[in-house]
C-alpha cells in the first residue's frame, strides 16, 4: 500500500487499531495511518453504516438533536460528522466545479440568505 501522505512506495503493517482496522506505517515519513485516512471514517467510533444512516437523515431534515437520541449517540458526535462532511462535500464541489460559464442565475432563496421577506423589507428602497 502506497503511504497517503508522502506518496512512498512501500509501507509496511504496523499492527492494529483499538477497532480491530489494520494499521501501516511509512518508513520514509514515519507516519502511521489507516487505510480509511482521508476519510469520513478516519479515527471515528462510529460504523460505515450508522455513519450512512445519520448522513442520509441530515439529509432528509431531522435535526441534528433528533439524529442524537435516535443513533444513540452524542450531541457532538452528530455535529462533528456533519461538519466533517460537510468540509469534504465543499472540498469536492471547489475540486470539481470550477469556471462554470453561466449567462443568468436564479436567486429564489436570495430573501431567505439575507433573512428578508416582504413583510420586513422596505419596498422603498427597491425601486
Ligand atoms: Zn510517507
Amino acid at each position: 500500500m502506497p503511504c497517503l501522505l508522502c506518496g512512498h512506495d512501500k509501507t509496511h503493517k504496523h499492527g492494529k487499531t483499538s477497532k480491530g482496522s489494520q494499521r501501516y506505517c511509512c518508513p520514509a515519513c514515519k507516519q502511521t495511518f489507516t487505510d480509511t485516512f482521508d476519510t469520513i471514517y478516519y479515527r471515528r467510533q462510529l460504523k460505515p453504516n450508522e455513519v450512512h444512516t445519520i448522513l442520509q437523515s441530515h439529509c432528509e431534515g431531522s435535526s441534528l438533536r433528533g439524529l442524537a437520541r435516535i443513533s444513540g449517540r452524542a450531541y457532538g458526535t452528530v455535529v462533528n460528522l456533519v461538519r466533517g462532511a460537510s468540509q469534504k462535500a465543499l472540498l469536492i464541489h471547489n475540486a470539481f466545479v470550477q469556471q462554470v460559464k453561466t449567462v443568468a442565475i436564479t436567486a429564489d432563496e436570495l430573501w431567505s440568505f439575507v433573512q428578508k421577506n416582504k413583510s420586513t423589507v422596505c419596498l422603498e428602497n427597491l425601486r
